[in-house]
């Protein structure tokens, strides 16, 4: 006898997915091109018709905690080529972006990053953070005189204060959401029979994770994008330069506490080169990435998708304009860029998990979460 399956349509969810830019959903009428189009879909279960499926029936459950999801590269091959304007590609991304938003906690955190009327109060937060602790602590100087250091305008120690709390908070809130997320997509694989093994061995799993970390940074699954071939260099461009940064922060974090050497370090250091080659790389690739986004009328853009390019955009040009006004001697200019570049420096630690920055953790976890259970793709 065929199993019957209740359908239960959650049509809140339905309602955020079309939202969020999966408006077309309904379009569908299942003829599988999409899934023959992808080129990085696997032969067995393939995606994203099943996907489609899913989201038409609002079947929350089967689609938040579904690895296939994130294995999506949001290429648009499938878009182009959905005979119904179905946009397949926009449908995969709006359910990640709901996904991040479903995991992340505190909920009303992840709602408040993705409104656009809510940007001002979350950028308006670190500021007043920063003036608080300042006035607090004493380690801002309003007037700093003499050579530009901006470590005489707002103290190292503070920067840390904001920075580290800051950092702490990010992994916690990305541990909590991954621990659900694997938990959601080993479940939905063992329903979808991808997988017998009913307990996801931590060891297998994590040289799954070392296996797929070279095909990330060498974005393989990038370069098979027919469609948007051209998304992997500025995609690769502004995931290497906050890669970079990430890095040199590191690095100069290790020389000022445990050698004691304090900034402005040397044009001539080879830490400085690689933050002017990264920062150089987070500006050009995000500069591309809007020039990509503005080209595809054809390709949905959500508030989301210009939240982080421009975060990354903010980051980078402070960044840049903080030291080259430093060099040009414009002392007030260089401290009011410094005060602008740490408070998105602040945004993007504390809004990371709730962004659609995240979709580098996610993805990366899915994508091992594959290697790991022998999904082929
Ligand atoms: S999204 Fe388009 S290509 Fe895919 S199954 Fe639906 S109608 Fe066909
Ligand atoms: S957007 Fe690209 S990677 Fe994603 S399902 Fe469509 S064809 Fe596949």
């Amino acid at each position: 006898m065929t199993d019957k399956y209740l359908v239960e349509p959650d049509i809140g969810f339905l309602n955020e997915v079309v939202g969020l830019g999966g408006d077309t959903l309904k379009k569908c009428y299942q003829c599988a091109t999409c899934s023959v189009a992808c080129p990085i879909s696997p032969d067995n279960k393939p995606f994203p018709r099943k996907e489609m499926i899913a989201a038409s029936w609002g079947l929350k459950d089967r689609l938040v905690g579904n690895a296939d999801v994130w294995l999506c590269h949001n290429c648009g091959d499938c878009t182009t080529l959905c005979p119904r304007d179905a946009k397949p590609g926009d449908v995969m991304a709006a359910i990640r972006s709901y996904a991040i938003t479903e995991y992340a906690r505190p909920k009303g955190m992840a709602q408040a990053v993705n409104k656009i009327n809510k940007l001002p109060m979350l950028l308006g937060f670190p500021v007043a953070l920063i003036i608080i602790l300042g006035a607090i602590t004493g380690l801002v100087n309003w007037s700093p005189t003499g050579e530009i250091v901006h470590a005489k305008f707002i103290s190292t120690w503070l920067e840390d204060i904001l920075i580290i709390p800051a950092s702490i908070f990010a992994v916690v809130v990305f541990a909590l959401g991954l621990k659900r997320f694997i938990a959601d997509i080993h479940q939905n694989a063992l329903d979808a029979g991808k997988t017998d093994k009913e307990k996801i061995d931590a060891a297998e799993f994590l040289k799954a994770l070392v296996r797929v970390i070279p095909r990330i940074l060498k974005h393989s699954k990038f370069s098979q994008c027919g469609e948007n071939e051209e998304r992997a260099t500025s995609h690769m461009m502004v995931f290497f330069g906050f890669i970079g940064l990430f890095i040199v922060t590191g690095i100069f974090f290790v020389v000022l506490y445990i050698f004691g050497i304090h900034g402005p370090y040397s044009q001539l250091n080879p830490v400085k080169w690689l933050a002017n080659i990264a920062g150089v790389s987070l500006v050009i690739g995000s500069a591309l990435m809007i020039k990509n986004r503005l080209a595809k009328t054809d390709q949905v853009s959500t508030y989301k998708d210009w939240q982080l390019i421009g975060l990354a955009l903010a980051l980078g040009l402070t960044g840049m304009l903080t030291e080259m006004t430093r060099l040009g001697g414009a002392a007030g200019l260089s401290y009011t860029l410094y005060f602008i570049h740490l408070v998105f420096v602040f945004a993007l630690f504390v809004y990371l998990p709730f962004s659609k920055l995240a979709h580098l953790v996610y993805r990366t976890v899915a994508m091992a979460y594959a290697e790991y259970s022998g999904r082929k793709f």
